[in-house]
């Protein structure tokens, strides 16, 4: 039997996308072996990010700032074209790919009518202002090819297609070195669709 303060703290861990309890006991006892000031620092980190981590008030991305992120305040983004997405990590990958200079939207989550998420329970309304109040010429839709990012991508289609703006979609295809035979239906549909040209 684990003491209570390890059973609690086991049970953090679980919390924890893809940590089971084999993986949550491991992490627990290895940190007991830490000497203080390392456990006071994993701990310092852990209220540091509660503390001081919020939501741009622009995009929905996350930021240490007071009002916009680093992508938003920076200007020389271009702010008329606005990539939306589904999470902030999701803008860390992007940023990575490094040949975008336009902003970005974080939805922070997919209408799912099976898991009774709405529209207005993801960063939605606020893409919308930004649209009617800004210089936005185009959107591009980056979200996962799944029914949720599907109905979330009509619904965005939908809802902007009154104003004068330009709206696309990220290519959905076939990963680098799969075999099609491993593919499913779905994404093959897609990469079908969405085929392009060669000659
Ligand atoms: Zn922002």
């Amino acid at each position: 039997m684990h003491s209570n303060s390890i059973r609690k703290l086991i049970d953090c861990f679980r919390d924890l996308p893809g940590v089971g309890e084999k993986s949550a006991e491991r992490f627990v006892y290895s940190m007991l072996n830490f000497e203080p000031d390392r456990l006071d620092n994993f701990a310092n980190c852990i209220v540091n990010v509660k503390n001081n981590v919020k939501k741009c008030q622009k995009c929905g991305n996350f930021t240490e700032n007071d009002e916009l992120c680093d992508i938003c305040s920076n200007t020389l983004r271009n702010d008329s074209v606005i990539f939306v997405v589904e999470k902030p990590k999701d803008v860390i990958l992007f940023e990575k790919v490094g040949n975008y200079d336009g902003v970005y939207h974080v939805l922070n989550g997919l209408i799912s009518p099976l898991e009774g998420i709405n529209p207005d329970d993801i960063n939605l309304q606020s893409l919308v202002d930004r649209i009617k109040n800004g210089n936005v010429k185009e959107v591009i839709i980056a979200l996962k090819p799944s029914l949720e990012g599907e109905t979330t991508t009509q619904y965005i289609r939908k809802i902007i297609e009154q104003y004068n703006v330009r709206v696309s979609r990220i290519a959905t295809g076939i990963p680098m070195g799969t075999d099609i035979e491993y593919i499913d239906p779905m994404t093959l549909e897609m990469a079908f669709e969405e085929r392009k040209y060669i000659s």
